[in-house]
């Protein structure tokens, strides 16, 4: 086994057993420490932030023989570019400095104060700058609920969809971090008997509870990622929720895909996962029949076992409402196959391109991943704690994502993305 991944290991950072950071975890991200200092890459544990900058400035790092300042830049692309074998060195002596019998940073009380931060007081930024966003469609669940609610029940699944993971190119610039806010987007429409469209807001707000992965370095065009070599390509894991205007989708889909309904705002989890620490979780995949073609066939199939979950709390409400919780091992298509399926053409892929899986929905009602699902186009609303109610999101709604996987008396999880939705701006 990975020795940073043991389930006995103990950091002298204390780590409450629910919490998503223990030492088995070390996730990346990047902060401030304060508004004025220059954003640097940090690794979570418990409620600190260790900055990896200043730990590779004190020459605790020198054995992984690191670039001068990688850890000193505003984003994780360098760092994800090396070779795995030195970004595995890197996770090793970190997790060797945290744990509880190591002197060198726990008896450092100057040190210490330099290196470790309260997360609550550090500012985290987007950890990677993502050149280019897919998102994929790869939940069979949610295709199914999506198909008969537009389709009728025997027309659920496009005779394409158990072939190949669907997918559409999305919009990499609009992608934010957790605690941003999105404002409604304007947009046409066309009400239901009307002949032709309106212009104004955006009635029918949605989130789509979904995970991505970032690429790690470059592959050349023309040459293709084959399936079992994708996992090398995958540097790490976070939640994301891809906000949807259903109204707007509805009217603008065909023939091309989604466009305005989703290019507004995209929002992940601050902390990227690495899949070193994914890997005590890893879970058998949905059986696939018919089975795919060549090319997307796995010699060694598998997933991760990831809870989810999706709270929803109105503005003046004490109290949120969970309103689905769903696992990431539900997805029909895998990473693996989508990478595949992505560059099959050729297609040449960016360290820092993200890859997200399309809304996770599970085959239980409590377990759908968007508002579309969970009150089934609107015929069945959600009462919130306050005693409103929703069939889709409303302004001043917030709307949270947690992921965990649960080991023997701990998580390795991803914190939160959560976000608040602002009214529309006056466009007059
Ligand atoms: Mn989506």
């Amino acid at each position: 086994m990975d020795p940073t991944s043991d389930p006995s290991l103990k950091s002298f950072v204390p780590v409450e057993e629910d919490s998503h950071f223990p030492i088995q975890n070390l996730p990346y991200g990047i902060f401030s420490p304060t508004p004025r200092e220059d954003s640097r890459v940090g690794v979570r544990i418990g409620d600190q932030v260790l900055d990896l900058a200043v730990i590779q400035d004190c020459g605790l790092l020198d054995s992984a023989n690191l670039p001068a300042d990688i850890l000193s830049y505003p984003v994780l692309n360098p760092f994800m570019e090396l070779p795995k074998k030195q970004r595995r060195a890197v996770r090793l002596l970190v997790s060797g400095l945290l744990r509880e019998g190591e002197p060198t940073l726990r008896d450092d009380e100057n040190l210490r104060r330099r290196a470790l931060v309260p997360a609550d007081s550090v500012t985290m930024h987007l950890p990677v700058a993502i050149r280019d966003y897919t998102d994929f469609y790869s939940s069979k669940e949610h295709a199914t609920n999506v198909g008969i609610m537009f389709r009728g029940k025997d027309n659920a699944l496009m005779p394409n969809w158990l072939h190949l993971p669907v997918g559409y190119h999305g919009r990499a610039s609009s992608i934010g971090i957790s605690g941003e806010d999105v404002v409604r987007p304007h947009g046409q429409t066309i009400a239901p008997d009307a002949k032709t469209p309106s212009f104004g807001p955006s009635r029918l707000m949605d989130f789509e509870l979904e995970m991505g992965f970032f690429v790690s370095s470059n592959s050349f065009q023309g040459d293709p990622i084959d399936v079992d070599q994708a996992a090398e390509n995958i540097f790490g894991m976070v939640l994301v929720n891809d906000w949807s205007a259903r109204d707007i989708q509805k009217w603008e889909y065909q023939p091309l895909g989604p466009f305005n309904a989703k290019n507004f705002a995209t929002h992940i989890s601050p902390w990227v996962v690495t899949m070193d620490a994914l890997a005590p979780f890893r879970s058998t995949a949905p059986v696939q029949e018919p089975e795919p073609l060549p090319y997307l066939r796995e010699s060694d199939r598998h997933t991760f076992d990831i809870n989810l979950e999706v709270h929803i709390q109105a503005e003046n409400d004490e109290e949120s409402l969970r309103v689905c919780s769903s696992n990431f091992k539900h997805l029909y298509w895998t990473m693996a196959q989508q990478l595949a399926h992505h560059t099959v053409t050729g297609c040449n892929m960016s360290g820092g391109d993200m890859l997200a899986s399309g809304t996770i929905s599970g085959p239980d009602k409590g377990s759908f991943g968007s508002m579309l699902e969970i009150t089934w186009r609107g015929t069945e609303p959600i009462v919130l704690p306050g005693g409103a109610e929703r069939k889709f999101l409303a302004d001043g709604d917030t709307v949270t994502m947690s992921g965990w996987c649960q080991g023997d008396g701990y998580r390795v999880g991803f914190g939160e993305v959560s976000n608040t939705i602002l009214p529309a701006r006056n466009l007059q």
